[in-house]
């Protein structure tokens, strides 16, 4: 890479080592003309799908917004934080292997309803709630009578 000092256009690696967990690789360089040093940081881009709400607004995909949402709909629930890091890693990666560059908010939504059924029942409910927009009562009832009757039924002796 170009040299940030005089713009010579050959540099070279004189240390290179895994920084942040090994999340990122650290290099220092040198320029073979001016022999200025200076470093680098390289990690992997992840692009994530921008988000198209339900008004056609699109908005950056926001990891810290999910991981809000999961916890509202966890709170007092048997569910530990690294259940849900990896609940969202999972619905990251699922974005990420569509190769889309815009994802509608409903998409994303169903995703993290998936995961949450997983989860916790309970949770899943509250999350329902909110964010599948029900059209009334009625539809959140059908969604609350899918689910009871989706539970094994009790074996009679
Ligand atoms: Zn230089």
């Amino acid at each position: 890479m170009y040299c940030p000092f005089c713009n010579a256009d050959d540099t070279k690696v004189v240390d290179s080592r895994l920084v942040a967990d090994g999340g990122q690789v650290r290099r220092r360089r040198e320029c073979v003309v001016c022999s200025e040093r200076f470093t680098t940081y390289e990690l992997a881009e992840l692009v994530m799908p921008r988000v198209i709400k339900s008004d056609g607004s699109r908005e950056p995909f926001d990891e810290d917004k999910l991981r809000a949402g999961f916890q509202r709909a966890l709170e007092k629930r048997p569910v530990s934080i690294e259940q849900i890091e990896i609940a969202l890693s999972q619905i990251k990666h699922f974005l990420q292997v569509t190769g889309e560059r815009e994802i509608s908010s409903r998409f994303i939504g169903e995703e993290v309803m998936s995961q949450l059924h997983e989860l916790d029942e309970v949770a899943y409910i509250r999350f329902a709630s909110v964010y599948r927009s029900f059209q009334d009562l009625n539809e959140f009832q059908d969604e609350l009578n899918r689910l009871s009757s989706a539970k094994p039924m009790p074996v009679k002796k």
